[in-house]
Formats: structure tokens, sequence, C-alpha cells
């Protein structure tokens, strides 16, 4: 079923946007079938099951960071991870930025934006997104390239459109304010409920999970 799903997705999808197979609980395995389909790049939450998976599969694909970043994790995950799409404050990007100074390598980052400023979700909130910005981009070993959200949970995904919205109108001001070493090229938004409605609001990288692999089981 993996393979038909990606396969099916990846033609379906509007030039010009990238698929991110959010690969949290899958096995290797599962993961590897993805990537034999034709994913390019997946998506983990947790720097120690992409360990595992990237054990098995390697540089073949690229991997991106999509959960919350501890700081006692990040030199590991600058070890695997091509893009860490979740920095949301400037003490976990100058951890990134020492710990890649160390390998010896360039960090590309979205700012995660917390787009419904909910109080117990991750990612810095709208009006704090251009400031941070401005603070990295004299960070050498890290480069901020964009923008990353997960909307409110709805039940109709039409709901979510003003957050993407918002978070598209962010995008928009940090890229015209041009600032030196930014380079405002990925906007990572949308899921597998909502992801046709974050596409017409402008993402060009989607994150999906469940539509790939089916439903989650989570371990007991
Ligand atoms: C799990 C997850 C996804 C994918 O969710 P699905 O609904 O399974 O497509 C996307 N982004 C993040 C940050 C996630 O944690």
């Amino acid at each position: 079923m993996i393979t038909e799903n990606v396969k099916e997705l990846l033609s379906e999808l509007p030039q010009g946007v990238e698929l991110v197979g959010a690969a949290k609980t899958r096995t290797p395995d599962e993961i590897r079938e993805a990537v034999e389909a034709g994913i390019k790049i997946i998506g983990e939450n947790y720097v120690q099951e992409a360990e595992a998976a990237f054990n098995l599969i390697g540089n073949k694909v690229r991997w991106h960071f999509i959960g919350h970043l501890q700081k006692n994790k990040v030199t590991k995950a600058v070890k695997i991870f091509d893009m860490i799409e979740t920095v949301d404050s400037l003490k976990i990007a100058q951890e990134i930025n020492k710990r890649c100074t160390q390998e010896n390598k360039v960090m590309g980052v979205l700012i995660e934006i917390n787009s419904g400023t909910e109080e117990q979700k991750f990612g810095i909130f709208p009006d704090k997104a251009e400031d941070l910005v401005k603070q990295l981009a004299g960070l050498k070993n890290i480069k901020v390239m964009g923008l990353m959200t997960m909307a409110p949970y709805f039940e109709n995904s039409e709901k979510c459109r003003p957050y993407f919205k918002k978070t598209r109108e962010i995008f928009k001001q940090i890229k015209a304010a041009n600032i030196e070493n930014i380079e405002m090229k990925y906007l990572s938004m949308g899921m597998t409920d909502s992801y046709k409605v974050a596409i017409s609001e402008g993402a060009n990288m989607v994150r999906i999970g469940t539509r790939i692999f089916g439903q989650r089981e989570y371990k007991k």
C-alpha cells in the first residue's frame, strides 16, 4: 500500500510542491518502502527513531527534523538531518549553530510559526517571527530558508485556512525585508487532512504521514 500511496500522491501534487513523508512511529522498513517508491524527503519527530531509519537508509533521501528539538539531542540531530523545520528560539538556534560549526556543516532551518497563538504549542508567535529571523541572520552555520507551521486542529480542514494565510503573510513580509544571509524559499504547511488547503494558500512543502503509511498505532 505504501508504494501505491506514494505514487498516487506524487502524481497529484502540483509542480514545485515538495513532499515530506512524515514517518513518526513507522519502522525503518516502511520508510525504506516509501523511499523506493519515490519519496525524496523524510520527516522525523524523534532523533532516536530517525537514527534507526538513517542507519538503514542513509543519504539516499533527505532528512528533515519536524518535531520539537531538545537541546541535549542537537549533537546527534546535526549529524543526521539536512534541515530542521522547527526552530522557534534564539537559544536552540545558537545550539544548532555551535554543533554545526564543530561538524563543519551549514544547517538549513525553517522557523516554526505558532500561527494559532496556542499557549500549549511550540513555535514562535507571528508578531515575533521577523525579529527572530534577524537575530539568526548572524549565525554562520545555520541558514534560514523559510517558515513552517502546524495550524490548530479542526475536523473541517477548511478552518485551517486563516492560519495558513497568516503564515504566508509573515513569509512575504520577511522576504520583502531582504535580510542578508536569509533565503525565504520554503513554506512548509499542511498534513494529510489539510494539505490541499495549505497548497491553495501557497505551501510549497507539505508533510504527510497517514495518507502514505496508513493510520498510526501508538505503542502502549
Ligand atoms: C505527524 C506530523 C505530520 C503528518 O501528519 P498526518 O496527519 O499523519 O499526515 C506533519 N507534520 C508534523 C510536524 C507531524 O508531527
